[in-house]
């Protein structure tokens, strides 16, 4: 690799550590013959513990861009060294990359340089020349560029496995205040277009042989937390509407790390809100897969989330009427608002009482926290403990007793190449 080519992965690759709206989860694009690459099961998904993705070449086409968001580095009016890869350059970098087995795919993303649709285009150029030329079957997530046009999106879609359009901002005064230069409509607009053509395409699926494989991974976004002031309310709303909506796969929180002087953001060396992260995302499981409302978890009276504690300990907390939960009798739904207790070992309760009444002693062996759970439930031979305790002293017994994996997070984001 020349020296220009690694100075350029330097900037490029840390321009891109800002963006965690990469994940190569879900798609099962399978290698052909004599291909290169697989996203199937030969792929291991690597997570850092407060969920960034790190098995792909993650690097942005450029840093030069016509804007000035507030909250990015990448923006016009920061003094920072620039760079730009050529097509060919980020092709020959994925595929050499991926020989040497250092990565699993690629995730490109890109500072808007001339117009939407010029970088757009290059971004689309690039996986098409992965997947044309080189028949390279491994992982790609684009990035798509607000505003670009849709016959682009839809080429886009052809060849990446995911695609996604950030939303950045959760709320719309906060990106025009953050992001005078972009609007709302630009972001929506391709969200709401891929979500067509991904529900035309299933439908076409059904009735002819031949549809084209269309961004097979779906699509997702990314919030910013904590640069515009937004409550958890506002931020967990947006996300919950942009699911059911545009039929996200995942919506993806990023913690506003301080990088300018400006007024309207939190000063530089202000900390990262970490916690606040992984408390949001505890949320989307929530609304994802135990069925909550966000309007259960925040709402005008709770418009913040409980730090302390994930927030379904949190709903449950405050909503002690609820419970006692018996385990043996509950439906499915309400032994998943048990706090201890997650989706796996929830089917497993269900499945197992139908053979015997359970107690605590089985409730452990199957991985529930039953130091939690037991302030919430009744099982066989066990009646809840402290029923007659305030919410305020049942939070303080569990906190006692457990230790937060996330307390202790001050790690920053890992750096792919040094
Ligand atoms: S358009 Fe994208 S890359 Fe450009 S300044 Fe805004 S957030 Fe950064």
């Amino acid at each position: 690799m020349s020296d220009r080519i690694k100075e350029k992965l330097e900037i490029l690759a840390d321009a891109a550590k800002y963006d965690v709206s990469c994940s190569s989860s879900g798609s099962n694009r399978k290698n052909k013959a004599r291909g290169l690459g697989d996203t199937g099961a030969g792929i291991c998904h690597t997570y850092t513990e407060d969920g960034r993705c790190v098995s792909l070449l993650k690097i942005l086409l450029t840093n030069f861009c016509i804007y000035d968001c507030a909250y990015c580095v990448t923006r016009k009016s920061n003094d920072i060294k620039r760079a730009a890869f050529t097509v060919q350059e980020v092709v020959d970098l994925t595929i050499n990359f991926y020989r040497r087995n250092y990565i699993e795919g690629l995730f490109l993303s890109s500072g808007i340089f001339k117009s939407a649709d010029y970088t757009m285009e290059r971004l689309v150029l690039v996986a098409k020349k992965l997947r044309m030329e080189c028949n390279f079957n491994g992982y790609i997530h684009l990035k798509t560029i607000p505003g670009a046009n849709d016959e682009l999106l839809y080429e886009a879609g052809l060849y990446a496995d995911r695609l996604s359009v950030n939303i950045e901002i959760p709320t719309e005064s906060g990106l025009k205040l953050l992001a005078p230069d972009k609007n709302r409509r630009d972001m929506l607009q391709p969200m709401g277009y891929l979500k067509q053509k991904i529900v035309q395409l299933k439908e076409e699926k059904k009735t002819l042989k031949k549809v084209p494989l269309f961004t097979p991974a779906g699509q997702s976004t990314q919030m910013i937390i904590g640069a515009s002031g937004e409550t958890d309310a506002q931020i967990i709303h947006t996300a919950q509407h942009l699911y059911r909506k545009f039929y996200l796969k995942r919506v993806y929180y990023s913690g506003y790390v301080p990088i300018s002087n400006d007024n309207r953001l939190p000063a530089i060396g202000a900390a990262v809100p970490l916690v606040r992260e992984n408390r949001l995302y505890q949320t989307d499981w929530l609304l994802r897969f135990y069925g909550f409302e966000a309007g259960e978890i925040v709402n005008e009276r709770y418009p913040l989330l409980d730090l302390d504690v994930d927030p379904k300990l949190g709903w449950a907390l405050r909503n002690l009427a609820v419970f006692p939960i018996d385990v043996n009798r509950a439906d499915l739904h309400l032994i998943l608002r048990i706090p201890g207790i997650g989706v796996a070992s929830a089917h497993k309760i269900i499945a197992a009482r139908k053979f015997t009444a359970l107690n605590m002693e089985q409730l452990r062996e199957m991985g529930i926290a039953v130091n939690r759970a037991k302030y919430f439930i009744v099982c066989k031979g066990f009646k809840q403990l402290n029923s007659d305790r305030s919410e305020e002293v049942i939070k303080q017994y569990i906190m006692q007793s457990s230790h937060s994996k996330y307390q202790k997070i001050h790690n920053k984001q890992l750096i792919l190449f040094s």
